[in-house]
């Protein structure tokens, strides 16, 4: 009876891959030695303004495309507002690192080790880089609506 219960519950247990007849599986890599945990003690400053001039660029090709009935460069247009997000920086305050926000879990310089390591947070931490990033979102889009509102856009 006992033998009956061990075997169901090892059989419940095995697993189903078989290294000889199954593709070996991806192995989990992690995105910085020091687990996602580390940018909780980042202190990231977000620049939005290579994003910002990259945006005003695409809205420039936009027009264009609008005014002259141009399909593959209206395509483009809204390509590149897709990838203005990208261009979107961080600056660290503990290094003086300017990086790409994208980038921005990889970095841990030694400072950021250190406060990792004791496990204190900062006194003065900036907001963290999501945060500031939404923030900015927020106020271009507030800001791009207000200016609709007030001058209207006349393309
Ligand atoms: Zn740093």
């Amino acid at each position: 009876m006992f033998d009956d219960a061990a075997m169901l519950t090892k059989a419940s247990t095995m697993s189903t891959f078989d290294p000889d007849l199954d593709t070996p599986r991806a192995r989990h890599r992690p995105r910085n030695a020091f687990g996602d945990k580390v940018a909780e003690y980042h202190r990231l400053v977000a620049n939005p303004l290579p994003a910002i001039l990259g945006l005003v660029a695409a809205w420039a090709v936009l027009h264009y495309s609008l005014r002259t009935r141009n399909l593959p460069v209206f395509v483009v247009a809204l390509v590149l507002i897709a990838l203005c997000p990208l261009l979107i920086q961080y600056h660290c305050l503990d290094c003086g690192l300017t990086d790409f926000a994208i980038r921005s879990r990889g970095h841990a310089c030694q400072e950021t080790q250190r406060r990792w390591r004791l496990g204190e947070a900062s006194a003065r931490t900036p907001p963290r880089l999501r945060t500031q990033i939404k923030a900015w979102i927020w106020s271009l889009f507030t800001a791009l609506l207000v200016y609709a509102i007030l001058v209207g856009i006349h393309l």
